[in-house]
């Protein structure tokens, strides 16, 4: 068998197309949904993740602020910048890139968002509607991998769901997603990590497997189910000498073999990746939508 790509670019244009016309609709209402980003620090990667939002802002029209501070920021500075976006009536949406430099409590920033403008869903608030089932903002990964795999006519209903992973921004978040009493869930999902014991077991009963440990390759054919739908979240830059860049992004799984049992599977780059940023951007026109009581 070999598998059916999943592709992330593709499903992610479909769901901009839909945003666009929702965004008509508000702009023709007098209303442009607006995204903050908040960058502290000079991380290559989160600058590039902070860039790659911007971009998304722009070519759907929404207005963007993108707030780029030092490493040596305080936390104190930083909580007055979220105090002022949350008073800013022109921000629905308020993502603080992470993570933060050490001397800055990373809990502490999120807590001071307001919830109704937390578009990347990481405010307790957000965290526990999503786990009783009530209307709040997903996080876009995990999101993400849901419309993901609607989309691609792979429901999870009754399906058993292995995720690798728990951190609390993809692991834990797409168990908790997918396992709700709604449609585009009801899956039965068991949640594996490092203290897992003969992890090949676990993962081999998975009709959906969703892989999200950093590790690249980590996982081969013969820890999955054949015919298994594969979702690699990983996003993994390692080195390689005959790339122009000398390095290359690569998933959590050896897509080479895996594909070739799987039905279908995501691949790295151009799967789960730009799913995220189409959910956040989603999330923003949501929020938008919402504080202006608009139903579109
Ligand atoms: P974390 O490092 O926070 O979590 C990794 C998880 O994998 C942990 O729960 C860890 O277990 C588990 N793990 C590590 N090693 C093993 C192992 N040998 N066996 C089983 N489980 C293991 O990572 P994130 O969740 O933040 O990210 C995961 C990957 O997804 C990364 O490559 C990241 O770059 C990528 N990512 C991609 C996004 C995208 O938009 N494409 C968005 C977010 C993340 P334990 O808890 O026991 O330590």
């Amino acid at each position: 068998m070999t598998a059916k790509i999943i592709n992330g670019k593709e499903i992610a244009e479909q769901i901009r197309q839909e945003l666009r016309t929702k965004i008509a609709a508000l702009k023709a209402r007098g209303i442009t949904p607006g995204l903050a980003v908040v960058l502290v620090g000079e991380d290559p990667a989160s600058q590039s993740y902070v860039r790659m939002k911007g971009r998304a802002c722009e070519d759907l029209g929404l207005y963007s602020k993108t707030i780029v501070k030092p490493a040596t920021t305080s936390e104190e500075e930083l909580l007055t910048i979220i105090d002022s976006l949350n008073a800013d009536p022109r921000i629905n949406g308020i993502l603080v890139q992470l993570p933060l430099p050490k001397h800055i409590d990373e809990n502490k920033i999120i807590l001071r968002i307001d919830p109704d403008k937390d578009v990347d869903g990481f405010h307790p608030i957000n965290v526990g509607k999503m786990l009783i089932g009530e209307p709040g903002f997903l996080p876009c990964t995990p999101h993400g991998i849901q419309e993901m795999l609607m989309r691609s006519g792979n429901d999870p209903e009754g399906k058993h769901v292995v995720v690798v992973g728990r951190s609390n921004i993809v692991g834990k978040p797409v168990a908790a997603i997918l396992v709700q009493k709604a449609k585009g869930a009801n899956a039965t999902v068991t949640i594996a990590h490092s203290r897992t014991r003969d992890l090949g077991s676990i993962t081999r009963t998975g009709d959906i497997m969703v892989a999200a440990i950093g590790s690249p390759e980590f996982i081969k054919a013969d820890m999955i189910k054949e015919g298994a739908v594969i979702i690699d979240v990983g996003s993994n830059r390692v080195s390689d000498p005959s790339a122009k860049r000398g390095y290359r992004w690569t998933g959590d799984v050896d897509f080479e073999a895996v594909k070739e049992k799987a039905s279908a599977i995501t691949p790295v780059p151009g799967g789960v990746g730009p799913m995220t940023i189409v959910m956040l951007m989603s999330n923003t026109v949501l929020s938008a939508s919402r504080a202006h009581r608009q139903d579109i």
